[in-house]
């Protein structure tokens, strides 16, 4: 089964053509990530696939149906952002239950789903606590958590470890590649970090400005680059 399938999507901002005619599937379970340099629309692109922005032209389908009148809240995505955007003036427990509140999910559901994603993150100590209370990798998985309770077919990260320090982007970014394998969800992941998407992925998908470049599993893209650009974002020795 395909996760998610881009056909053709162009995104513009007024003039500024920023996604040029992108297509591109994500299967089920796949681990796919996003990497290129800064300014080339990773962040735009996970924002089009989320409904968080409307494409130019083009379509998406998430899940084998086409979501491009789709609210981002009836997508069956999440996304977790660089930034975490938690709510400051609730606490944990909170933070991770509220989108479940908005769609009016039973009370015992609720706190049955927050009590596992907590558990899964090591945040069960935590749920009391509000966000000014914890650490920055503290407060990046009760981000993951928010995302894990709504149990989506599909998670978009945007860069999640870029304001961690080195050691704890080592441990989140573990902690991440273990969450995939245990939920068995389809996951993309933005990174400007090589390293990161080696790493991670099944499919790294080379983003330059607006373009995918190349497609292909990491061993094929470092082994295989399609170009000059590829090799040198990549590290493929020459
Ligand atoms: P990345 O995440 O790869 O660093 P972005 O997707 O954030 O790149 O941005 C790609 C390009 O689109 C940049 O040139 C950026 O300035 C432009 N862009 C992004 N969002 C907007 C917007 N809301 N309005 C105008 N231009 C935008
Ligand atoms: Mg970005």
């Amino acid at each position: 089964m395909t996760a998610l399938k881009l056909s053709n999507v162009c995104k513009s901002f007024g003039k500024v053509e920023v996604l040029k005619n992108i297509d591109l599937t994500v299967e089920e379970g796949e681990f796919v990530v996003f990497v290129g340099p800064s300014g080339c629309g990773k962040s735009t692109l996970l924002r089009v696939i989320s409904g968080l922005e409307e494409t130019t032209s083009g379509d998406i389908d998430i899940g084998g149906r086409s979501v491009n009148d789709v609210p981002p809240a009836k997508r069956g995505i999440a996304m977790v952002f660089q930034s975490y955007a938690l709510y400051p003036h609730l606490t944990v427990r909170e933070n991770m239950a509220l989108a479940l509140k908005q769609e009016r999910k039973p009370k015992d559901e609720i706190a049955e789903r927050v009590a596992e994603a907590s558990r899964m993150l090591s945040l069960a100590d935590y749920l009391d606590r509000r966000p000014s209370e914890l650490s920055g990798g503290q407060r990046q998985r009760v981000a993951i958590g928010r995302a894990v309770v709504r149990e989506p077919e599909l998670f978009l990260f945007d860069e999640p470890l870029s304001n961690l320090d080195a050691a704890l982007r080592m441990n989140t970014r573990l902690e991440i590649a273990r969450l995939h394998r245990q939920l068995g969800a389809s996951m993309i992941y933005v990174t400007h970090d090589q390293i990161e998407a080696m790493t991670l992925a099944d499919k790294i998908v080379v983003l330059r400005d607006g373009r995918v470049e190349q497609v292909g599993s990491p061993m094929e893209i470092y082994n295989n680059p399609a170009n000059r650009f590829v090799a040198e974002f990549i590290g493929s020795p020459s």
